[in-house]
């Protein structure tokens, strides 16, 4: 009996012995790789700055210096597209109390149109065009505006996103046309991005960015990224283009927040 468990011992600490090489092997390996890989990026960055500053000193270029830059991504961004996340909130909806918040309304004399109801479409589009693009997308246009602005902002105090935009439509007597309302510079650069991008694809009249301090999606610190509150148009003059031609103002928007982005658009098929 005793001799049994002596070579039972044994062959177990045999086993325990070879898992722990194949263990510190293993770490080793992936050591040398994540040394590899740091040292290429800190050479493409070293590369930049070099040139940045002039041509003091260089003539030492290493070639694989040059390969590291061009192995990265199709943007001007250093990310890939699917290493952004856009929150894209549709405006109104159902609100923190879970009563139904409609924004503006407006009435044709046979169908009463809703800026709640109206906007998500047009969300729904910008949401799949974005996705098609290979950014992934927070919204409640997956779950039909069933949620508000704050619930937005709360998500985002502790979600690290790339970029927020919140989409409404103007009342019906506002001026026809896109406006984008901004409060800081990034926020207004994200909104003429948006702006230009819908104007690629939808003829609609541009209001121009308006600078406004009153509201809490341009105020909020909770995103810790720019922020937009995009009018796509009037609900009544633009009714029949946001009611319409919802796709391909939303594929517009997806255009503009990618060139914002620094990445390739991609336009799928409808
Ligand atoms: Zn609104």
């Amino acid at each position: 009996m005793i001799r049994r468990h002596w070579r039972l011992i044994l062959a177990l600490e045999l086993i325990i012995a070879m898992a722990l090489i194949g263990v510190i092997a293993y770490i080793h390996i992936n050591n040398l790789k994540a040394e590899e890989e740091t040292a290429a990026v800190s050479g493409a960055k070293d590369n930049g700055s070099a040139s940045d500053t002039a041509s003091v000193g260089s003539g030492d270029a290493d070639p694989s210096d040059t390969a590291a830059q061009t192995q990265k991504t199709d943007g001007n961004s250093g990310k890939t597209a699917t290493q952004y996340t856009v929150f894209v909130e549709t405006g109104h909806g159902t609100d923190e109390n879970g009563n139904w918040d409609t924004g503006c309304t407006w009435s044709d004399g046979t169908t009463e149109y809703v800026e709640a109801d109206v906007m998500l479409p047009i969300a729904k589009s910008m949401v799949k065009y974005l996705r098609d693009s290979g950014v992934t997308v927070i919204t409640d246009a997956d779950s039909g505006n069933d949620s508000n602005l704050f619930a937005a902002l709360d998500y985002m105090e502790t979600h690290q996103v790339d970029a927020f935009v919140n989409l409404h439509c103007d009342y019906e007597g506002a001026d026809s046309g896109t406006m984008p309302l901004y409060r800081t510079d990034e926020q207004k650069a994200l909104g003429l991005a948006l702006s230009k991008g819908v104007h690629e694809y939808i003829d609609i009249p541009d209001r121009g960015p308006q600078y406004r301090e009153d509201l809490d999606t341009l105020n909020s610190e909770k995103p810790k990224c720019p922020a937009v509150l995009f009018e796509t148009g009037c609900i009544s003059s633009d009714n029949k283009i946001l009611t319409t031609q919802y796709d391909e103002y939303g594929k517009g928007l997806a255009k503009g927040m990618c060139d914002f982005l620094g990445i390739r658009f991609h336009e799928a098929e409808k």
